[in-house]
């Protein structure tokens, strides 16, 4: 079924005191709290295991922001899929654009760390999304597609029941620009028509599929009252409780 999910992304922010001090933080926000969406906190490698054997994970998912393309091995410094499930973690962020652009990831690569995620238990957060050009050029619903098919057409059915989706517009994220809900509705009616085309309605229907770039306390409840958006991936607003609570309970529906 189709989870509303509202999902922070840490990024390379927070010392392990820091990051421990905010996920206590969030967690006591969260107590006692009936929610109507899933909260998920995307955090460093080094703070995984500490995060979460301190906090509730039944109420607040752990996710990695990232893991290597290989199982295990001759491969300093790398962080294994089979590590990020070791900790207690249950999701992890692929794709992210800054990962695309900065570190070189390839549609390959991806459709290697999705498999290795899966493999391990992890539910894969998907990122996908245009920069600007390719949205001033009207290359948006084509740019996605490709991300789409080349990392994960590759799966079943049933495998593919199992990832959620992140649009992310690269041009909306940490800039202060969000796509408008309007916008954000069109991409992802879209996107879950492909799906649909590859997988059936059921699939499709099911599939969670978050918006990020710029989503704050502001602008969450427009974007999330649209019929094809299913929550959030938050990066800067995700880094203080006073800002990501509002987002978390933007959600009425
Ligand atoms: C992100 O990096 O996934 C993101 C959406 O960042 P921000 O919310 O800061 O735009």
């Amino acid at each position: 079924m189709r989870k509303n999910i509202v999902a922070g992304n840490w990024k390379m922010n927070t010392t392990l005191p820091e990051g421990l001090a905010l996920a206590k933080e969030l967690n006591e926000t969260l107590k006692g709290k009936a929610l109507n969406c899933d909260v998920v906190i995307g955090v460093p490698f080094t703070h995984l295991a500490s995060i979460a054997a301190a906090i509730d994970t039944t109420k607040i998912g752990v996710s990695a922001e990232n893991c290597a393309d290989k199982a295990s091995g001759a491969y300093t410094g790398e962080v294994s899929a089979a590590m990020v499930a070791s900790t207690g973690a249950k999701y992890v962020i692929l794709g992210h654009s800054e990962r695309r652009a900065y570190y070189h990831e390839t549609p390959e690569i991806l459709k290697t760390k999705v498999e290795l995620a899966m493999a391990n238990d992890l539910t894969p957060i998907f990122c996908i999304g245009e920069v600007l050009e390719e949205r001033e050029a009207g290359k948006h619903f084509e740019v996605v597609d490709a991300q789409i098919k080349e990392s994960l057409f590759h799966l079943s059915a049933e495998e593919f029941g199992k990832i959620v989706l992140a649009y992310e517009p690269v041009w909306a994220i940490g800039t202060g620009k969000t796509a408008s809900a309007e916008q954000a509705e069109e991409i992802h009616a879209h996107i879950r028509a492909t799906l649909a085309a590859k997988y059936g309605e059921t699939v499709a229907d099911d599939c969670t599929i978050l918006y990020g770039g710029s989503c704050n306390g502001s602008n969450a409840k427009e974007l999330f009252s649209k019929p094809n958006v299913d929550g959030g991936l938050i990066g800067g607003a995700s880094l203080a409780v006073d800002k990501f609570m509002p987002i978390i309970e933007a959600f009425d529906k």
